[in-house]
């Protein structure tokens, strides 16, 4: 069915914001395809080489189709004969279509709402929404990282966090380096493994006035990342930061450990005491659910070395609240001599681990990084990952970060 009226010609015109030489000449319905087709032409001109704007006659002719925003949940496609001009200098090539960049099937309009779409869903929930495929999803969110990045300018960073992440199937790690602002936390660089050269590629990269300008950078105790900074950074060791998230974390392992070598002791005579109780143990003192209250309270005060190990990092944790980093630095003494005498052999080992590292969790007092920024990339990119099923490959992984947490601009230009 060819809609020939004038109105419908101009409407779409409109609708794709046509200007001369470019028009849309049919529109062309077609029911059972539930498919609109709109075909643009075009008056004659002289056309620009894409490259030097130079004006020439046309060579040749390519037919093109683009995707376009569906019309009342009709798919709506764009068909155009473009020309294609022969430049002295350039060569062959195809002229630019308003409505579309280069090398896409979609319109710009499309793409957005793609992006938009796959930045509130999974790609398969994006695929079906938008009626495409796998692939051509991909393709759009793979254009709109690479079209992020490159106009991303460099700018100066003062607080930084790096961190390592698994992507969730066998032992594959990234290095991420994030920029937290009191606005927001951006991932500015991710790299392939998690060793010393996954992060020094980041610091290589940086200008002069960016390294200057970097003041703090919260990390785990990993020695390949404080070694990569200390190697690269001016002034590294007042500005490196083991931050209350990784220590916190490696308490809790510890904690865990030694939970879990009681209850084996336990059970072993029969008492169930420690059953299902790992998560108890995670809970900071105030945190402790409603429901868990009465139970906990119960476990905790018996003679447990699973609740002397929990005391331990529940002193540890107000660590934090000191008021600066001499009075911390005697708190630690403190907690660092009551942890070495417990006789739990986990939390001996992180206490000798954080009084290895001591100057650099001290820094904490004068950087303040606190946890939340890294805490709560955490938790996206653990999102990610749950979203995907895991990621079988980096290269993927990575994109999807950049792509959900690059702070990127990552719409066609307009
Ligand atoms: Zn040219």
């Amino acid at each position: 069915m060819n809609l020939q009226g004038m109105k419908d010609l101009e409407l779409y015109q409109q609708i794709l914001g046509l200007v001369e030489p470019w028009r849309v000449e049919s529109v062309t319905l077609k029911p059972q395809e539930r498919e609109i087709e709109v075909r643009v032409g075009f008056a004659d001109t002289l056309w620009g080489c894409p490259q030097c704007q130079q004006r020439m006659q046309i060579h040749d002719y390519e037919e093109r189709r683009w995707r376009h925003l569906d019309s009342c949940q009709f798919k709506t496609i764009i068909v155009s004969r473009v020309p294609n001009v022969r430049c002295p200098e350039h060569g062959s090539q195809t002229v630019a279509v308003p409505w579309a960049e280069k090398y896409t099937r979609f319109s710009r309009l499309f793409e957005r709402l793609a992006i938009d779409v796959m930045l509130e869903c999974s790609i398969t929930g994006a695929c079906s929404i938008l009626g495409m495929s796998w692939d051509e999803a991909d393709g759009i969110k793979q254009r709109a990282v690479k079209r992020g990045l490159a106009r991303k300018v460099p700018a100066v960073m003062a607080r930084l966090c790096v961190d390592e992440k698994g992507m969730g199937r066998g032992q594959d790690y990234l290095t991420i380096v994030a920029q937290v602002t009191e606005q927001q936390t951006t991932v500015e660089y991710v790299g392939g493994e998690r060793n010393q050269a996954s992060l020094d590629a980041f610091w290589e990269a940086l200008t002069a006035e960016q390294l200057a300008g970097v003041e703090a950078v919260a990390m785990d105790m990993w020695e390949p990342y404080v070694r990569s900074t200390l190697a690269h950074l001016p002034g590294a060791a007042s500005k490196i930061v083991h931050d209350p998230f990784h220590l916190v974390k490696y308490m809790n392992e510890a904690v865990n450990e030694v939970r879990k070598s009681e209850h084996r002791r336990l059970q072993a005579q029969g008492d169930d005491t420690l059953k299902s109780t790992r998560q108890l143990w995670l809970y900071g003192m105030e945190n402790v659910p409603a429901q868990h209250a009465q139970r906990f309270d119960e476990v905790k005060e018996l003679n447990l070395q699973t609740s002397r190990a929990w005391a331990i990092k529940e002193v540890f944790r107000s660590f934090w609240l000191c008021p600066g980093a001499k009075p911390a630095e005697r708190y630690f003494g403190k907690w660092y001599a009551w942890a070495i005498r417990s006789r739990l052999a986990p939390i001996k080992k992180v206490a000798r681990m954080c009084k290895a590292h001591l100057s650099n969790i001290l820094t904490f007092f004068v950087h303040r990084l606190t946890n939340g920024p890294i805490e709560g990339l955490n938790n996206k990119i653990q999102g990610l990952i749950k979203k995907a099923f895991g990621y079988r490959n980096k290269e993927r992984f990575k994109s999807d970060i950049f792509f959900h947490l690059g702070g990127l601009d990552l719409y066609p230009a307009q």
